[in-house]
């Protein structure tokens, strides 16, 4: 029997005949790109939607990263998790500045507080965390070191849309925070990504920065990059926040469904929910102890591929180990030794809005 494949994520797509609504507006007022009505009526709707004060949209969730090192004046030493994507990493890399590695705690994935302090050294001038998988790092443990250390806190928050911890955003964490609006992720733009900060004069800044330095139609005030949000992508964007929450509470139900056959399975080990914290469900991690399951989580990867179930090992391999990063002292593995266990356990199940039932039963046949 040929059975169809199951992808680890499909994008919420909005409706073609709502988008194309915007796209004749967008036409006949010929103004395409260029903080246009829609980019500026996004920013608004996010700010609401996410519970933030201000906001500023972007091309990808790789720049706002880069851009808010840049705005802080970032330099020297920064640290950050080995547990991520890489683009955490890089953006320290484009920014020149040398990234120390500090390893996780294993009950959430994210940068162990208890570690930070040990790490801290002269040069060090900033912290970035990531909330993995949207799981609320400790941001006030991680605020106190930084106070403590005289130390900026940007987190790199990707993962994180829409993740409220008693009620109030995760985004208002720190000094910034980077959101991701790819294609791969719970909220998207196609491509696109945000810088969330806590004032006016901050979001000043950033904008002029993601405008080539523009302050006025002659006026350049710093060396600006382009990475604007276009009008397209905003009204896409538009349509994709009104069908965000039914998206997330499919992903919910999946999660129910997922954990409820998983619990008994011996070598299986899974995250639950954190009491107080809004999630989003975007990702859905195993972790395979081959000893107690029977089988390495790479011989569950390659039998579920496969049957055309395709997870994905995020975050394998860790970013301490590629070419560019490992000879960093901080990216040692004996430095390192909670990231390499979850990295060589996790599969993260297939996980969106649009998984049957069907679906679901035949992902956990094969791990069941
Ligand atoms: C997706 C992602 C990014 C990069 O976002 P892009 O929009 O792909 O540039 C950065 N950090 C993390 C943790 C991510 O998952």
């Amino acid at each position: 029997m040929e059975n169809k494949t199951i992808t680890v994520t499909s994008p919420l797509l909005p409706d073609l005949d709502e988008l194309n609504v915007y796209l004749k507006d967008i036409w006949s007022s010929k103004w395409i790109t260029n903080n246009g009505k829609y980019h500026k009526e996004l920013e608004a709707a996010l700010c609401k939607y996410l519970k933030v004060p201000y906001i500023s949209l972007f091309t990808n969730g790789t720049l706002p990263l880069i851009t808010a090192l840049q705005a802080l004046r970032i330099s020297g030493e920064v640290i950050t998790t080995p547990y991520s994507f890489v683009a955490t990493t890089h953006s320290l890399w484009w920014n020149g500045i040398k990234p120390v590695f500090v390893d996780i705690d294993p009950s959430t994935g994210n940068m162990d507080p208890d570690r930070i302090e040990a790490a801290i050294t002269p040069k060090t001038t900033a912290i970035m965390p990531v909330h993995v998988y949207g799981k609320p790092c400790d941001t006030k443990r991680i605020q106190e070191i930084a106070d403590k250390y005289g130390l900026k806190v940007i987190y790199d928050a990707a993962h994180a849309f829409g993740v409220e911890v008693n009620g109030e955003s995760i985004l208002n964490a720190g000094d910034m925070a980077t959101l991701s609006f790819h294609a791969t992720k719970v909220y998207n733009t196609v491509e696109g990504g945000a810088l969330v900060m806590h004032d006016a004069a901050t979001k000043q800044r950033i904008d002029y920065l993601k405008n080539f330095g523009f302050a006025g139609e002659t006026e350049v005030v710093a060396p600006g990059i382009n990475s604007k949000m276009d009008e397209v992508r905003s009204a896409y964007g538009l349509i994709n926040l009104r069908q965000v929450d039914a998206a997330i509470e499919a992903r919910h139900q999946v999660a129910i469904r997922y954990r409820e056959a998983l619990r008994p399975v011996e070598g299986i080990t899974f995250f639950d929910d954190m009491p107080g914290v809004k999630h989003n469900y975007s990702y859905f991690p195993i972790f395979v102890d081959a000893e107690k399951y029977g089988m390495t989580r790479d011989e569950l990867y390659f039998k579920m591929k496969e049957q055309g179930v395709l997870g994905r090992r995020y975050f394998y391999p860790l970013i301490s180990t590629f070419s560019t990063y490992r000879g960093l002292e901080s990216a040692r593995p004996e430095n390192l030794p909670n990231a390499h266990k979850m990295a060589d356990e996790v599969i993260c199940l297939p996980m969106h809005h649009e998984l049957s039932e069907e679906d679901i039963n035949r992902i956990l046949r094969l791990i069941v």
